[in-house]
């Protein structure tokens, strides 16, 4: 199952708490980013272009159970750099599932077999794998060849040791729909993860290559032709039905950056994980000194092509607490695949 029972169940609960408590801003995930440095150096990456000072700073095991306590959010993402390189790694995750928190650990998996041990298989931890495509196309989007190799082979020894695995995969121009689909089978048929994240990337001012980002519109474009093609083959996404359907362009959404609150080296990140317009020293602070309203399409220009989780999936979720009706109207008959 792509999300396990009871992380539906705990989090559809915070959420009616949320609205019943009438917090109209509430965080859903919190983005744990405990350093910037990675073993990688994928092109298209907005993160690890900073200089060695920068990069060579960790978060302390304190500093990352100090960020969830205080925003609460009870499902927590880690990505980073590569989270794998931080050394006490297992104890910030050990540290979150005793708050019984639901911990995506994104890696590009080049460590995960050495350290895998370190881990114990638990519903409250997934192994979120950057895989970009078969093994040509990932290759190709990380720059270096017999990366996709040994991310299947740390999959399947993750899989073989009880852990649950996710595929992380980011769209770009030009990808070719029908070998997505392809890899999309081949994740969820022949590896057996327990679900696949697909977005658009994002064209960050740290991007090394700026020309490969989708626009809105194609991205629309690209999620209805790969749906199309989907129908029947039995995927298993690990995003929310109606942000499955916004990327497929029928969903009118608006952005909800507040939904999934960043934390790294820095500080609390304005206002999301993708713009860097200041820091907060708190979670607290984060909420009262953010202009949340300046952001989002039709309010900022960077945010015109955005369709990432981080903006949108808390809105889609949130809709699905609010519209079950709707969502399980999308949820039986796909995602609408003509152009509105
Ligand atoms: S693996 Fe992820 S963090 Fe590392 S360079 Fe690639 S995109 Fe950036
Ligand atoms: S639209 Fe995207 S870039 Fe803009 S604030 Fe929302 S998440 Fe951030």
């Amino acid at each position: 199952m792509s999300v396990p029972l009871i992380q539906q169940w705990r989090v559809g609960s915070y959420i009616m708490k949320q609205r019943l408590q009438g917090n109209a801003r509430y965080p859903l995930v919190l983005m744990l980013e405990p350093l910037f440095r990675c073993n990688l150096s994928c092109p298209g990456c907005g993160k690890i272009d900073y200089p060695d000072e920068i990069l060579n700073k960790r978060l302390t095991v304190a500093e990352c159970l100090q960020a969830s306590d205080e925003c609460g959010a009870p499902v927590v993402s880690i990505p980073g750099g590569e989270p794998l390189l931080h050394k006490e790694i297992e104890e910030i995750v050990a540290g979150l599932i005793a708050r019984k928190k639901f911990v995506y650990l994104c890696t590009n998996a080049l460590l995960l077999e050495k350290r895998i041990d370190r881990f114990s298989p638990t519903p409250y931890l997934t192994f979120s794998v950057h895989l970009d495509g078969a093994k040509e196309e990932h290759d190709k989007a990380v720059g270096q060849e017999g990366v996709f190799d040994r991310a299947v082979s740390a999959i399947k020894l993750a899989r073989d040791k009880g852990f649950r695995t996710n595929i992380n995969c980011t769209l770009y121009e030009g990808h070719d729909v029908g070998k997505l689909a392809d890899f999309i089978s081949y994740a969820c048929d022949d590896l057996g993860v327990e679900g696949v994240t697909v977005s658009p990337g994002f064209s960050y001012e740290h991007a090394a290559s700026k020309d490969k980002f989708l626009n809105r519109q194609n991205t629309n474009a690209l999620f209805r032709q790969l749906f199309k093609i989907g129908q029947g083959r039995k995927w298993r996404f690990s995003q929310s039905t109606l942000f499955l359907d916004f990327l497929a362009g029928n969903q009118n959404y608006g952005c909800t950056p507040w939904g999934t609150p960043t934390r790294n080296v820095f500080g609390w990140q304005k206002p999301c994980y993708l713009l860097a317009d200041g820091y907060a020293a708190s979670y607290k602070d984060l909420m009262e000194s953010t202009d949340w309203d300046r952001y989002g399409a039709g309010h900022d220009p960077r945010c015109a092509d955005c369709m990432m989780h981080c903006g949108y999936e808390a809105t889609a979720v949130a809709d699905t607490v609010a519209h079950p009706l709707k969502a399980l109207n999308v949820f039986i008959k796909g995602p609408g695949l003509t152009a509105r």
